[in-house]
């Protein structure tokens, strides 16, 4: 199945925040998500995977200091 990877930068506090993402297409025809997967499909909900696998994070940056919420006091 398709999946997302969401960039993100990881900050001093530990928390991350998605900078970018981007689509993974799986070219499967049985996913509903993917390019390659025929737009007449017929009984499309019998045969194929419908949603997206879980978002994988990778993270791309360290940020110096806090994130946005931790900077502004906000939890
Ligand atoms: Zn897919
Ligand atoms: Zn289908
Ligand atoms: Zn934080």
């Amino acid at each position: 199945m398709c999946y997302r990877e969401v960039f993100q930068t990881r900050y001093a506090c530990g928390h991350e925040q998605p900078t970018a993402e981007r689509k993974v297409d799986c070219n499967n025809r049985r996913c509903r998500s993917s390019s390659v997967h025929p737009s007449n499909c017929a009984v499309c909900h019998a045969t194929c995977a419908q949603s997206f696998e879980r978002a994988r994070p990778i993270v791309t940056a360290v940020g110096n200091g806090l994130c946005y919420h931790c900077a502004h006091g906000v939890a």
